[in-house]
């Protein structure tokens, strides 16, 4: 397997399908495109992308196809109609799903007769291809051997394993942290700015407040390793903590939600403590282990 070194096909020419065709031209590869929408075309034109007039053509152009889509349906509606130009191809998705999706989409990659990579891109579109990106890939290692040279200009590689599913694991793992901390961080500025204060004001302490998580989360995966953060002064803690949050976004007529939410899983681990007389984790909680009484 000899994927022509220095030849990329991308379809899908959003924020992201744009940036890489940037990122690859840059680093000299041959690039042709193909994108549902003709007039996105366009816009990577003057990257020096050779435009496809269909996605056939786009198959045929070369061996190493990468996909950014919205989604992996977005991949079977593109595929579907030219099943018979996928023979001898490598697919590498780097579109998000979940890992089962990915999963049924290898096999029927390889069921008509190509190649299956998966990948999960940790960065946002302006960031492809600089010294912070990186993508999660998962697959065949000998698949992702005969690719990884010419995918490099996209970003470092981490390479996850064959399970072709784990990219899509890891990168949602990732973003159920980035998306509720991004709310969490909104939340915060609407409690600041609906008090009346600064939000500009506020910004440095918030940014200061992330200094330490790094070593948080490497003490919450040591303890959650053995059933997680449980001993009752840190419950009843944490437990006052999320209800004073509660009251103060009350207060300041912020949206409760998400801070009720909160609060629901330090209070269900110090109640179901305090009733069966055994330490329970928000991890327990989470991981679905412990189910609380109703
Ligand atoms: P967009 O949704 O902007 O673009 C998606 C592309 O998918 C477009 O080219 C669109 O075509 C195409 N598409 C969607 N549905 C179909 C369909 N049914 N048939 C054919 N083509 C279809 O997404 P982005 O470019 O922002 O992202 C692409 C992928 O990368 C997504 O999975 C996203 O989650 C992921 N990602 C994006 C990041 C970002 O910063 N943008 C960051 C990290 C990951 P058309 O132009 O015709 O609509």
């Amino acid at each position: 397997m000899t994927p022509s070194a220095g030849s990329v096909t991308v379809i899908g020419l959003g924020p992201m399908g744009q940036a890489m065709v940037r990122s690859l031209r840059a680093s000299g590869t041959k690039v042709t495109v193909w994108n549902r929408s003709p007039e996105k075309a366009d816009a990577v034109w003057e990257f020096g992308a050779v435009r496809a007039g269909t996605v056939a053509q786009a198959l045929d152009a070369g061996e190493v196809i990468v996909l950014s889509l919205t989604d992996y349906r977005a991949m079977y509606d593109v595929l579907e109609p030219v099943v018979e130009h996928l023979p001898g191809k490598t697919i590498v998705n780097l579109s998000s799903d979940s890992p089962e999706s990915t999963r049924t989409a290898g096999a029927w990659i390889r069921a008509h007769g190509g190649r299956f990579l998966a990948g999960g891109v940790m960065a946002d579109s302006n960031g492809v291809g600089d010294s912070a990106a990186y993508i999660f890939y998962s697959g065949p290692r000998d698949v992702f051997a005969a690719c990884a040279e010419v995918l490099r200009p996209l970003g470092r590689q981490e390479y996850l394993g064959e399970d072709v599913g784990i990219a899509q694991l890891y990168y949602q793992a990732v973003l159920a942290m980035f998306l509720p901390g991004l709310l969490a961080f909104e939340q915060a500025l609407a409690m600041i700015d609906r008090s009346g204060e600064s939000i500009e004001q506020f910004l440095p302490y918030a940014q200061r407040s992330m200094g330490g998580m790094a070593d948080v989360y490497a003490a919450v995966t040591a303890m959650s390793s053995s059933g997680g953060w449980r001993d009752i002064a840190h419950l009843r803690m944490m437990a006052a903590g999320a209800q004073h949050v509660v009251q103060t976004t009350t207060a300041a007529g912020v949206d409760t939600t998400l801070a009720y939410a909160v609060r629901t899983y330090w209070q269900q681990a110090l109640t179901e403590t305090e009733r069966t007389g055994l330490p329970v984790s928000t991890f327990q909680l989470l991981r679905g282990d412990v189910k609380p009484a109703t």
